[in-house]
């Protein structure tokens, strides 16, 4: 199976590295061409404002739209989460929403990079060993619609959720080095 990660700005790199040890074939997405050889596709943290812009200056919005509404699993990470959400506070007036995951959420909830920080998740679909989740500049899910299942909460706010095969966490989980979720992201029934 072959899994993108959108790789126009941001933690590209490691998702990579990481889809790779679960032994997918991993591919970096830039331009329409590639984005059409992908069956999944990962949207990596970074700067939502900026993948945003990059998005339209590539010609992805629209055939990223269209992969999406036609059932393609993505998963957004942070920053990638945001791309996918219903609303975005906080955010630029132009930013792009895709609006692929009913959520609300709020950009660099938690404070500036300085407050960065790791916190240990039950995930039951994980197992019972906790997933060590790194909180860079994150937003925080301040509403979920009725058909988003949450996979796991910090502090009672949704931080990994999903709704059919879009997914979306407020986290990075190609920085800690446990594969589950990434492994569990393509081992979903295509
Ligand atoms: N605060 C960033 C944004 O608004 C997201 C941070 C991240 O992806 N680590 O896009």
């Amino acid at each position: 199976m072959k899994v993108g990660v959108l790789a126009l700005q941001g933690a590209a790199g490691l998702h990579l590295a990481a889809l790779a040890s679960v032994g997918a074939a991993a591919l970096a997405v830039r331009r329409p061409d590639e984005l059409a050889d992908v069956d999944r596709l990962i949207l990596p943290g970074g700067e939502s404002t900026t993948i945003s812009m990059l998005l339209e200056a590539n010609g992805l919005v629209q055939p990223l739209a269209e992969r999406i509404a036609g059932g393609m699993a993505v998963l957004g990470t942070c920053a990638g989460l945001l791309l996918l959400a219903t609303d975005v506070a906080d955010g630029r007036d132009d930013q792009r929403c895709f609006g692929a995951l009913d959520i609300s959420a709020r950009r660099n909830a938690y404070g500036p990079q300085s407050e960065s920080f790791e916190a240990p998740l039950q995930v039951a679909a994980l197992g019972p060993a906790p997933l060590t989740a790194i909180f860079i500049r994150s937003p925080v899910v301040e509403r979920t619609g009725p058909d988003v299942e949450v996979l796991a909460r910090l502090d009672g706010r949704p931080v990994l959720c999903r709704q059919g095969r879009v997914w979306g966490c407020t986290f990075h989980p190609e920085l800690s080095g446990d594969l589950r979720l990434h492994r569990l992201f393509c081992e979903e029934a295509p």
